[in-house]
């Protein structure tokens, strides 16, 4: 074999939990460090080491990706209830990608690997649909209560010297879907108010922001992606109902468009296209895909699931979280996998799909080289994504392919030995 490829700096390597860890090795032994002199800044945010750091290390790990500007994360526990007792945990840490996303800010950007005989639900899809998910406030970010019947809930606004503005939400009644209030109600209230579920006349509230500030810096990685990637970018939002709150997302949108943007894609052959959610979805569904969807937190949350369960499989979709100061993290879209760790711990036989952790790691080392310039590198990554496609495209796939690829001529085969299989055709 010839000489190693070699690299400058660093990619932070963060590994994990289950499954996902056992696969992460393998990946680099069998896969990367035959062929790449591989320079990582370890961290260890496997369960065991946040309960050893009271969550420390997962901090570093993201304070290394602004010093290194690039970081391959293995997916990782979040804890609950039960992992706190299978783990002896003496805290609920919470989840690491959170602590990231806080730490970094950006835009979580999702997409499917497509290979050959795996056809997707909606068969006109031809290309990739990236889900570019705006992971800050809205309905995760709200406030929101129970009302008993006869109560009044208003927004109240306290300005910085003191003023008020007071805006009635709802008067909630006396009797069952009695609203008195100002709004206009859409759809069948009192359908399932009433006695039964908690007093005729109640009802629920909720308060959500959003800031001008995070929208922006969606906006603007949203448009760099669409650059980088050479993608269309569509947003939608429903401002036709909510002309105020999902108004301003479509004018900063459009407004760093006009002013920052407009001329780069235009030089890049790419356009950006606002429409409404509902008519956006529509335009999806029937679209041959390759373009970037922008969607706010909730419609990404929603919407990220169902493209990826339309492509095929959950294991089939890597995940990039693109930060406004240019600094990036890749991985899996997927968890760590559990019931298969389970079996792999009791000596069974597994066939977990590896195709979104190694394209996690082909992203970091791709982009490693688009930074440092090193075309040898970066050729690596894309030949080492081929191999895997063209592995799949020869019948060799884990069990959760085999249901799904249309091939005649198709081989189940075990998690390790898929990743043998890959390294013959790099
Ligand atoms: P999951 O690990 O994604 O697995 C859900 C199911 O999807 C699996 O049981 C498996 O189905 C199938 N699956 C997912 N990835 C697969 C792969 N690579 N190959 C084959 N099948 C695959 O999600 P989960 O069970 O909800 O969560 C497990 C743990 O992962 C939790 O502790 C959660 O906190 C964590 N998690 C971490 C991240 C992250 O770090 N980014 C994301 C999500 C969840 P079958 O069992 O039917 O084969
Ligand atoms: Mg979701």
């Amino acid at each position: 074999m010839s000489e190693k490829i070699k690299m400058n700096v660093p990619i932070v390597e963060m590994d994990g939990d289950e499954m996902t860890r056992v696969i992460w090795a393998w990946v680099k032994e069998i896969l990367i460090e035959p062929f790449v002199e591989l320079k990582t800044e370890y961290y260890d945010l496997g369960l065991g080491e946040r309960e050893r750091t009271k969550d420390g290390v997962t901090v570093e790990a993201a304070e290394a990706i602004k010093k290194h500007g690039v970081g391959v994360k293995c997916a990782t526990i979040t804890p609950n209830d039960e992992r706190v007792k299978e783990y002896g945990l003496t805290d609920m840490y919470k989840s690491p990608n959170g602590t990231i996303r806080a730490i970094l800010d950006g835009t979580v950007f999702r997409a499917p690997i497509l290979a050959k005989g795996i056809v997707p639900y909606i068969p006109n899809w031809k290309k990739p649909i990236t889900i570019a998910r705006h992971a800050y406030g809205d309905i995760y970010r709200n406030v929101e209560c129970r009302a008993e019947a006869g109560a009044k809930v208003e927004l109240v606004v306290t300005a910085s010297d003191g003023s008020c503005e007071r805006m009635l939400v709802h008067s909630f009644g006396g009797d069952a879907g009695g609203g008195v209030g100002g709004t206009v109600d859409v759809g069948a209230e009192g359908a399932v108010g009433g006695d039964v579920l908690g007093g005729a006349g109640g009802g629920i509230a909720q308060g959500v922001h959003n800031t001008d500030a995070s929208i922006a810096s969606f906006a603007r990685a949203c448009m760099n992606y669409a650059l980088d990637t050479k993608q269309e970018l569509w947003f939608a939002t429903k401002d036709t109902i909510s002309k105020t709150y999902d108004r301003r997302f479509r004018d900063i949108f459009q407004g760093i468009f006009e002013d920052e943007y407009k001329d780069r894609f235009k030089d890049a052959g790419v356009s950006y296209f606002y429409t409404l959610i509902d008519d956006v979805v529509a335009r999806v569904v029937r679209s041959d895909g390759g373009f970037i969807w922008a969607c706010k937190n909730y419609d990404g949350d929603v919407m990220s699931d169902m493209v990826a369960s339309a492509f095929g499989s959950l294991a089939m979709m890597t995940s990039v979280l693109v930060s406004p100061d240019g600094f990036y993290e890749y991985e899996a879209a997927h968890g760590t996998v559990q019931r298969h760790y389970y079996k792999h711990v009791a000596g069974e036989a597994t066939s977990t799909n590896s195709v979104a952790t190694v394209f996690a790691w082909t992203g970091a080392l791709k982009k490693r080289a688009e930074l440092d310039g090193l075309p040898k590198l970066a050729g690596f990554g894309e030949r080492l994504e081929q191999a895997v496609l063209e592995t799949i495209g020869d019948g060799v796939m884990t069990g959760d392919l085999v249901e799904l690829s249309v091939l005649e001529n198709k081989r189940k085969v075990g998690t390790e030995e898929f990743l043998r299989e890959v390294a013959d055709r790099v």
